[in-house]
Order: C-alpha cells, then structure tokens, then sequence
C-alpha cells in the first residue's frame, strides 16, 4: 500500500515542532491536488504521547494522519538510534514520497533512510512539481549552480530535502479531522553507540539572524573590508535588519559563515534585500525568495544583479550606503 505523502516532523531541543514541517505541508497539498488527493502525513518521534496543542498543530495545517513513535529514548537526538527507528517506520508506512526539512537533524536523517530503503535522494530541493506520470520532480541547482536539474526517482519512496523558508507556510482555511497512529517500536532495538555529552549554542547577535528578518542589507566582496561591513551594519540597524553576505564575503572574513546567503548558506524570504557589491551569481540569488524586493548597489551597470533586482543604483557603495545612513 503507498501511504501518500510523508512529511518527517523535526521535534527541536524546545520541544517545538520545526516550522519546515509546516512549510512542506503547504507544498505537499499542492502535490496531493495533482496526485487525486493522496493522504498527506506525517511521522514524529516523541517522549510522551501527542498534547492537545500538539495535536492542533497538525489538525489546523491539514495532515490527514500522523504517525508516531513513542519512546523515552527519543529525548536527545542520536543519529543512529532515530534513524533505525524511522526507517522501521516508513517500511511500514510505505508512503509514495517522503519529504524531509534540510535542517541539521534532516540533513542527518535522510540520506540514512534513503541508503537503507535503496532509494533516491534529492536534497535541498528548491522546487517541487508532480510530472505528467504523477512521479514527483524535484528541482535542484547543479554543476555548481550553473544549471537546474529536475531530478526523478526510480524507487520508492521518491525522497526530498528541502530547506527551511524555501516554500511559504500557508494554513488552511479549515481544520482538518486529522488522524493519530501510534506506531508500535521495539525499545530493545533502540541503541546507540552515541552518548550525547553536552550542547554548547553557538553565539549568535541579532545582527546575524537573517532567517527570520524582514529587511537584510547583504554584502558581498565588493565590500572590500571589515569596515565596508561596517557601514552595512550601520545601514542595517537604521532600517531594523540584519546583515547578511555572499559567499566570497564570508570567505574573506567579512562577515560569519550563518550570514551567507545562497545554494550552500541560507535560504531567506525577507521583504526587501538591499545587495551591495554583489554580483549576482545564480549560487548567491537562488537563496532569495522569489517576492522579496531586491535594491542593488553596484559600480558595474552590467552586474547580473541588476537582471533580479526591482531597483538599481549604479554607483560606488562606499559613497551611495553613507548618503542613505544619513538620509534615513
Ligand atoms: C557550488 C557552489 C556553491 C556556491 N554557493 C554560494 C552561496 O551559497 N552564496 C554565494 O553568495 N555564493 C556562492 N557561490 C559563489 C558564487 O558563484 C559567486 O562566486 C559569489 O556569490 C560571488 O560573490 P560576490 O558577489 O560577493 O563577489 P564578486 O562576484 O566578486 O562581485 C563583487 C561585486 O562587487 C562590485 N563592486 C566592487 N566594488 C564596488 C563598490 N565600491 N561599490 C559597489 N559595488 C562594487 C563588483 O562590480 C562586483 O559585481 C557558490 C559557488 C559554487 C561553485
């Protein structure tokens, strides 16, 4: 039996369920519509069984089931304990596609269960589409960027990442009757070799949370220095953003590796990005949602930057970035 759409639901350290399960969500229904409606659900691992807001999370985002494990030993993750778990799980879902959030966890998980279940994965997916023979296409940048390649899978289940904030969460106009399935797990195969010893988080200032912000002011090499960053920084904090950076930038010690913006740093969906000696490369703009507003600054009219952006200004950012620090 193919149980539909399975979307993997990261429970974080907080005890809350991570937003990209309820991003996939919003996608999988779209593919559930071309697919005569097939279930979408989900699997989580858990220490207690589901609470009522819990429960809710999942009626008010329109899964059809969910599916659960319940174990003491789900507290802390630990790769090879989840992951032989999960993939007791799924060999008895059977579902048709498996989509899983390309967070650390998921970046861990996947490639486990797609190994052992001999299938396909396509990770960091940035678009996903059924074909006409009702096989998911999973869309991804390839050969460092310079292409996109819609990637099919052989077996089943067609598995995916995706990662956080690259599809829009959207919750549905009606709660859905979803159904709870408590999945029996074995406790003695529960083993680990890993002894989780302590969990240090990373520092991390306002100025570099460019996940969540609505206004990010990005630099790139044409910023020269950590000056140049500087002044970003100052432009950010009149506007209320975060800084953000390309990849070269973060390479010559501008700016820290979780500002990087693009296919290997950050996907982001702020409402404006404001792009300062930036040129524009796929890698660096394939991380910006589609319908943020896009403000270039850069000394080269030809820049592909100008190709994405909804405003340009074609001038030397080290003149044009104090002038607007002083007008705002
Ligand atoms: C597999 C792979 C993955 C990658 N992933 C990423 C990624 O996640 N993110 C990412 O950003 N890149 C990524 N890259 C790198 C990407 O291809 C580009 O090399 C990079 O984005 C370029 O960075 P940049 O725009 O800062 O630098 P450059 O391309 O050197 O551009 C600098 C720009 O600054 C302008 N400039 C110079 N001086 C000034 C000035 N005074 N005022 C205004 N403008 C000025 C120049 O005209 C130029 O357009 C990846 C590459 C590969 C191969």
């Amino acid at each position: 039996m193919n149980n539909g759409i399975l979307i993997w639901a990261e429970v974080t350290r907080e005890s809350y369920v991570h937003p990209v399960t309820f991003e996939l969500a919003s996608k999988a229904k779209e593919l559930s519509e071309k697919k005569n409606n097939i279930p979408v659900t989900a699997l989580v691992c858990l220490t207690d069984e589901p609470s009522e807001d819990f429960k809710e999370a999942f009626c008010i985002n329109g899964f059809d089931k969910v599916f659960y494990l319940k174990s003491d030993k789900f507290k802390t993750y630990k790769s090879d304990l989840f992951a032989k778990a999960v993939i007791g799980a799924v060999q008895s879902i059977c579902p048709e596609i498996m989509l899983i959030g390309a967070t650390c966890q998921g970046r861990d998980l996947a490639p486990r269960i797609s190994t052992a279940l001999h299938t396909g994965l396509t990770a960091d997916c940035t678009a996903l589409d059924i074909n006409e023979e009702g096989k998911l296409a999973a869309t991804r940048p390839t050969f460092g960027g310079q292409l996109m390649a819609t990637i099919l899978s052989k077996n089943t289940p067609q598995m995916a990442t995706v990662r956080p904030k690259v599809f829009k969460f959207s919750a549905d106009s009606e709660r859905k009757n979803t159904e709870f399935i408590r999945l029996d797990v074995n406790e003695d195969t529960l083993i680990s070799n890993i002894e989780v010893v302590d969990f240090k988080k990373k520092f991390s200032s306002s100025l570099n949370e460019i996940d969540s912000a609505e206004i990010i002011v990005a630099g790139g090499r044409g910023m020269q220095s950590k000056e140049g960053f500087e002044l970003l920084k100052q432009l950010a904090v009149k506007l209320g953003g975060v800084v953000g950076a390309s990849r070269l930038a973060v390479e010559m010690g501008l700016a820290d590796a979780s500002c990087q913006v693009g296919q290997t740093g950050k996907s982001v969906c702020p409402k404006l990005y404001i792009a300062c000696g930036i040129s524009g490369a796929l890698q660096h703009t394939v991380g910006i949602d589609k319908d943020t507003k896009i403000i270039a600054i850069n000394s080269d009219k030809n820049a592909e930057i100008f190709k994405v952006a909804n405003y340009g200004i074609v001038g030397d950012a080290f003149e044009i970035i104090p002038q607007l620090i002083e007008d705002l």
